[in-house]
C-alpha cells in the first residue's frame, strides 16, 4: 500500500493498470474504520491490484476535479478507467471485494478467495449494535477494564446519527445536533479503548456458544454478548413503497429534508416521530400535508401544539396510503378515506414515512424469548431467556424508547456483568 499525491496522479493511478484509490481525511471516523479493512485486502490482492491512499485535504484540487465530496471515498481505476461504483461512508469489505473482483478474472478471484484464513478472537464482551444502548454498554464495561468489542452492521452512532436535533438529552442546556451527540458517545467509548467492528457483515450469530462470525471469515468469541441492535422503520405496505424508498420516499428527515426546499411533502404517519420530524420537514418545504389513520395524532401534546400552529401543515385523519407512484419529478400518493373508503390522489414532491418500528432480531429470533411484537424480553439487569446473553435499548420489550432508556439499559447491563465477571 502506497501514499500518493495529486501529482502522482497520473502516473500511479491512470498509467498503472489496476488501482484502487482511498480519499481519506484525518478526524474522520468513516476513514479510521475503513483503515484496517483496507489494508488487510492489499495484503490479499496486493499483487493484482494497486492499493494507494490519498490525503483528501491536502490534495483538494485533485478531490474536487474528480467529484470527491466525502471522505473516505474508494476509487477503482482499470488501465486509466474509473470502473464500478464509488464508495463512501460506512464502506464495508463486501462491497469493496465485488468492485476489485470487477477487475479480476474468475480464476483469479477463486485463487484469492482460497488464500483467505479464517481468524479466531476472543474477548470478555460481545456488543451487537452500537447506538446509544450499546455504546454506554460499551463505555462502562471498558471503564470496569473488560475487554469489549463492539460490532456494529453500520458505523457507530444508531438512530440519534440520523436525528436531526435532540433537545430532551440531559446535560445539555441547547438542542443537540443528533449526528455531534451520537459521535461525542461513539467517541467516549472508543477512547476509553473499546474495540471497534463496524460497517460489517454479521455472518453468523450463535448465541449459545457466544460467538459471532463477521465478514465471513472472522470469528470473535466472548463469555458475554449484549444484543443492542435497536429497531427498523415499518413499511405502510402499500404497493409502490419498495421500489421507490430512496427514489421518492424517504424514512429519514435529517438525511433528505434539506432536499425538498420550497416543496411540498406528505407524511404519513402520527406518532412523536411524524409529527416532530414534520415540523422539522417545514423549514424547508413549502408544504406538508401529514396523513394519519386515526383521527386524532398521538405525538405528545406539545409537539401537537406546534405542528397545529404551524401554517405550513395540512392534515388528513382517518386514512391510509394504498399506493405510491411515481410520476416524472412527483411523487403520487393514493390514500383512502377508512370510514368513508373514498380514494384520493396527493400529488407531491417527496413522501416521508413515520409509522413506527420493529426490532431487529433477525439473527436470533429463534432463540430469545420475545413478546407479542417481537421485542426481547429482559429482566431488570437486562438478561434474556438465555444465560450470559444481555439485551438493551430499542430492541428490548419496553413502555418508553428513547436515548436516556437505551443508555440506562446498558448501563445496567455493564454494571451486571461487571459484578459477574469480576
Ligand atoms: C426519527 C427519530 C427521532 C428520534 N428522536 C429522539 C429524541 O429526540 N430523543 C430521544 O431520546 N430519542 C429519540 N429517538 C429514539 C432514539 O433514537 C432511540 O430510542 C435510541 O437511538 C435507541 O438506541 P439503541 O442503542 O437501542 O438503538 P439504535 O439507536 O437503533 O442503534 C442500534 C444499532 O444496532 C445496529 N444493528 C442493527 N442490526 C444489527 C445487527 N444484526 N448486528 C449488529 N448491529 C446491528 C444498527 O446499525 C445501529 O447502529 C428518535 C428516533 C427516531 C427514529
Amino acid at each position: 500500500m502506497k501514499e500518493i499525491t495529486a501529482a502522482e496522479f497520473n502516473n500511479d493511478v491512470l498509467k498503472a493498470g489496476k488501482v484502487v484509490l482511498d480519499f481519506y481525511s484525518t478526524e474522520c471516523p468513516p476513514c479510521e474504520a475503513l483503515a484496517s479493512k483496507f489494508e488487510d485486502l492489499s495484503k490479499l490482492y496486493g499483487n493484482d491490484i494497486k492499493f494507494l491512499k490519498i490525503y483528501r485535504q491536502q490534495n483538494r484540487d485533485l478531490a474536487d476535479k474528480l467529484g470527491v465530496k466525502s471522505s473516505p471515498t474508494l476509487l477503482f481505476f482499470d488501465n486509466g478507467k474509473e470502473i464500478g461504483g464509488r464508495l463512501s461512508g460506512g464502506i464495508k469489505r463486501s462491497d469493496i471485494i465485488q468492485n476489485l473482483h470487477l477487475m479480476l478474472p474468475d480464476k483469479r478471484r477463486e485463487e484469492i478467495k482460497a488464500k483467505v484464513k479464517s481468524s479466531v478472537s476472543e474477548y470478555d464482551v460481545i456488543i451487537l449494535g452500537a447506538g446509544p444502548g450499546g455504546l454506554t454498554a460499551g463505555l462502562y464495561l471498558c471503564q470496569s477494564k473488560i475487554n469489549t468489542v463492539l460490532v456494529d452492521i453500520a458505523l457507530p452512532g444508531g438512530q440519534v446519527s440520523t436525528t436531526h436535533e435532540v433537545s430532551n438529552y440531559p446535560g445539555f442546556i441547547e438542542p443537540q445536533a443528533g449526528y455531534m451527540l451520537s459521535h461525542n458517545m461513539s467517541e467516549q467509548t472508543k477512547l476509553c479503548g473499546t474495540v471497534y467492528k463496524v460497517a460489517v457483515d454479521i455472518t453468523k450469530v450463535d448465541l449459545l456458544n457466544k460467538e459471532v462470525v463477521i465478514d465471513e471469515y472472522e470469528t470473535i468469541k466472548a463469555k458475554k454478548i449484549v444484543i443492542a441492535t435497536g429497531t427498523t422503520p415499518n413499511t405502510t405496505g402499500a404497493s409502490g413503497e419498495k421500489a421507490l424508498k430512496g427514489k421518492g420516499i424517504s424514512y429519514c428527515a435529517t438525511c433528505d429534508a434539506k432536499y425538498f426546499d420550497n416543496k411540498e411533502v406528505v407524511v404519513i404517519g402520527g406518532g412523536n416521530s411524524a409529527v416532530e420530524e414534520s415540523d422539522f420537514i417545514s423549514r424547508f418545504a413549502s408544504k406538508v400535508t401529514i396523513v394519519h389513520q386515526f383521527d386524532k395524532f398521538t405525538a405528545n401534546k406539545k409537539a401537537q401544539e406546534k405542528i397545529f400552529a404551524n401554517p405550513k401543515m395540512n392534515f388528513i385523519f382517518n386514512s391510509e396510503p394504498r399506493a405510491f407512484i411515481k410520476d416524472g419529478d412527483k411523487m403520487v400518493t393514493e390514500i383512502e378515506n377508512l370510514i368513508t373508503g373514498e380514494r384520493q390522489k396527493l400529488i407531491s414532491d417527496g413522501v416521508f414515512i413515520f409509522i413506527g418500528m420493529k426490532p431487529n432480531i433477525d439473527l436470533f429470533r429463534d432463540k430469545l424469548e420475545l413478546d407479542q411484537w417481537g421485542y426481547i424480553i429482559s429482566d431488570e439487569n437486562m438478561k434474556t431467556s438465555l444465560s450470559d446473553i444481555y439485551a438493551v435499548g430499542d430492541v428490548i420489550s419496553k413502555k418508553y424508547r428513547q436515548i436516556t432508556t437505551a443508555v440506562a439499559d446498558g448501563t445496567i447491563a455493564a454494571m451486571a456483568i461487571a459484578k459477574e465477571l469480576n
